[in-house]
């Protein structure tokens, strides 16, 4: 076997694949950036190289830096991970001429694969069914529209050069054909500079299911059954699950027969995946090949059984697939979510910055996290804001859900944005529930884009109850600190005044008595006619109160904020003040602040570099006059005037950094 393997990645990836190695007794090398000297992937490898700048084009992409790397330390192989240059030809010639090996298919197979025309071409010559469509590249707006015709519409305009969504169009009409089909060619030209277009049949409420394959150098393909990735927003994953809920066992075999008769076309060997789209009456359509490992492969680990870095590894060096296709079995039910830092109350904007602290769900047969951050850490705007793979495993889906909710619920992050919220969103949905599926399911659950609406409704009695038995037992211990004033010492009511604060900021109170406590394990407490007996281990400081709630494990998530406190439970949050009786008559007494009217300031939405600044103080500007223009993420966004106006002060000039909500002007 090798012994030593280089990882030409960063992040989750990099550091499941050292897993891998370590399991089987491989050396590993990292490389690393300037911005990922500190990263768990160079903490965790043998040994570590540093190949250049931050940005990618300056080290994960550098060919010449990753060759030299494995020459200076004697790596045999390389495992490419997925994105930056896994599936990059030259970088392959690069190894093969100084004869290291790249665990992945050969460079044919890529090429092969690389491009939608030539590679649904191949398809349909291997008898994989393909979406009905015109095979060749389209020369104009008229030739579009000619070919649209005869597919009949909807058709889907497509980039033979495409990938990540890029340069991919409905047309519902001609005139839809019209509009869209010169931008999608722009947009495939400085994107991936090529602009051959094709078309074909738009696949209505379609679902994306994809056939896992693995193949060696002695002539065995195998398919390892499918992944659902349907839910989707814009074209990229952020829930899978394996197997479908939507295949029968006729479908799966022929997807999977199809998936190894294209893979043997181009005599692919390593791990590969056959994207299909699926329609409504389980008809089958080819997509496209990915010629290396998926970020989502965890799925279907978790319900096969196998390590699959661990047979790329294998299959690379030459032996045998240690199984047959009738080894290939389904059991039990797997979950992936991506977690990112970004923040899914502001469109999705990612977010950047330090995770002070970080607190990953306890991994177990039912719970994994693949992640490539830790506590401490920073999440940077170079590289993909992906904070970890959460993966769930249960008997069945209805398990698997539960363990995945549960896991969300201990996801402890704090520093930067994260879309935990929206994950459990998704998982509260009926549709998702029910299994009922599609890729537009994001697009029809969240028309409005998403909310605190679309959070499954949290159990009211149990936040308070929390809130009583946490603030109780901070009292309890504020009471007990030694050399207080001898007979002054507090007294610990039994009868408090939870205050939750509502969205229109008010605070809405509500009774709760504890009528039974056991310090350090729990107690019973009283809200109304109902009594809620909780069973916890929770001390205090600690953020996670995982606890027995009437005979269910529930955690939520306590932050200690001012005099209250912010609960959080399956996505959603609230802010809550327990009070004495006393202190709750004091507070009714507090004056309401307002809160302060930031209608009169421009504030920048997102942290960013302010490029332009258009207006001057003391000029006047109309509704819809463009004011500034901020750079977050590489794109300019054009801040403009809701209203008309007088601009009374400027606070930030052109070239500051910008944090979100930073007051840019104001209004007079
Ligand atoms: P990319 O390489 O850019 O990811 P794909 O061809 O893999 O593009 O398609 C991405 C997604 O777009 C699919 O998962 C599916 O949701 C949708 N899609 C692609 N082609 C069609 C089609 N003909 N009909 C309906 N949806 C499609």
């Amino acid at each position: 076997m090798f012994k030593k393997i280089l990882i030409a990645n960063r992040g989750e990836i990099a550091c499941r694949v050292i897993k891998t190695c370590r399991k089987m007794g491989i050396k590993t090398v990292a490389v690393y950036s300037d911005a990922d000297r500190d990263a768990l992937h160079v903490e965790m490898a043998d040994e570590a190289v540093h190949i250049g700048e931050s940005a990618t084009a300056k080290s994960y992409l550098v060919i010449d830096r990753i060759v030299q790397a494995c020459k200076d330390t004697g790596a045999e192989a390389v495992h490419p991970g997925y994105g930056f240059l896994s599936e990059n030809k030259k970088f392959q010639e690069a190894l093969a001429k100084e004869k290291i090996i790249f665990i992945g298919p050969d460079a044919y197979a890529i090429e092969a694969m690389g491009d939608k025309i030539e590679s649904k071409k191949l398809a349909d010559k291997a008898k994989v069914s393909t979406v009905p469509g015109f095979l060749g590249v389209i020369k104009d707006v008229a030739h579009a529209k000619q070919i649209s015709g005869e597919i009949g519409y909807p058709v889907m305009l497509k980039a033979s050069a495409g990938g990540g969504g890029k340069g991919m169009r409905i047309a519902r009409s001609e005139s839809e054909v019209q509009e869209g089909f010169e931008r999608s060619q722009s947009e495939a030209k400085s994107s991936f500079g090529d602009d051959r277009m094709f078309i074909e049949k738009y696949i209505e409420q379609p679902r994306h299911i994809e056939i896992q394959i693995i193949a060696d150098r002695h002539g065995n393909t195998l398919y390892l059954n499918e992944r659902e990735c349907s839910i989707q927003r814009r074209h990229q994953k952020v829930i899978e699950e394996a197997p479908s809920p939507f295949l029968d066992e006729k479908t799966r075999k022929a997807m999977g027969e199809q998936a190894v008769a294209l893979a043997k076309a181009v005599q692919y060997v390593s791990a590969g995946t056959v994207e299909f789209i699926v329609d409504t009456k389980r008809n089958f359509y080819f997509l496209e090949m990915n010629t290396r490992l998926q970020v989502e492969h965890p799925v279907t680990e978790l319900i096969t059984g196998l390590d699959l870095v661990e047979l790329m590894i294998r299959v690379a060096y030459g032996e045998k697939l240690p199984l047959a296709q009738k080894d290939v079995k389904i059991n039990g039910w797997a979950l992936e979510s991506r977690v990112y830092a970004e923040d899914p109350y502001r469109n999705f904007l990612p977010s950047t910055g330090r995770l002070t602290r970080y607190i990953p769900p306890k991994e177990s047969a039912n719970v994994r996290v693949d992640t490539g951050v830790y506590e401490g850490g920073e999440i940077s705007v170079f590289y993909d804001p992906m904070i970890a793979k959460l993966c769930s495993y249960g008997k069945d889906r209805a398990e698997a859900t539960a363990h995945m909710r549960a896991a969300l619920d201990a996801y402890y992050i704090r520093g930067v944005s994260h879309n935990i919220p929206f994950l459990a969103s998704v998982l509260g949905k009926p549709k998702f529930e029910s299994g009922d599926l599609s890729t537009n399911f994001i697009a029809e659950e969240y028309p409005q884009g998403f909310s605190d609406k679309d959070l499954p409704a949290a159990d009211p009695s149990k936040m308070l109850a929390v809130a009583t038995l946490v603030h109780n037992t901070y009292a309890r211990r504020a009471a007990g600190v030694s050399g207080q004033i001898p007979g002054r010492s507090r007294k610990i009511p039994s009868k408090w005044v939870v205050a939750t604060k509502g969205a229109d900021g008010n605070y809405t109170e509500t009774p709760v008595e504890i009528t039974a406590e056991v310090p350090g394990s729990g107690g019973a407490v009283k809200i109304g006619a109902e009594t809620i007996s909780l069973t916890t281990d929770w001390l205090p400081g600690q953020p996670l109160f995982a606890a027995i709630i009437d005979g269910k494990p529930v955690t939520i998530q306590v932050d200690r904020k001012g005099v209250g406190y912010r609960l959080f439970h399956a996505g959603s949050q609230a802010d809550v003040r327990v009070y004495t009786q006393r202190e709750a008559e004091l507070a009714r007494l507090m004056p309401n602040k307002p809160p302060p009217d930031l209608s009169k300031y421009l504030l920048s939405p997102m942290p960013g570099l302010l490029v332009t600044l258009v207006v001057a103080e003391g000029q006047e500007v109309k509704a819809g006059e463009t004011l500034a223009v901020v750079e977050a993420m590489k794109m300019e966004n054009v801040l403009k005037a809701e209203r008309d106006g007088t601009v009374k002060k400027i606070y930030e000039k052109a070239g500051a950094s910008l944090a979100v909500d930073q007051m840019i002007l104001e209004f007079g």
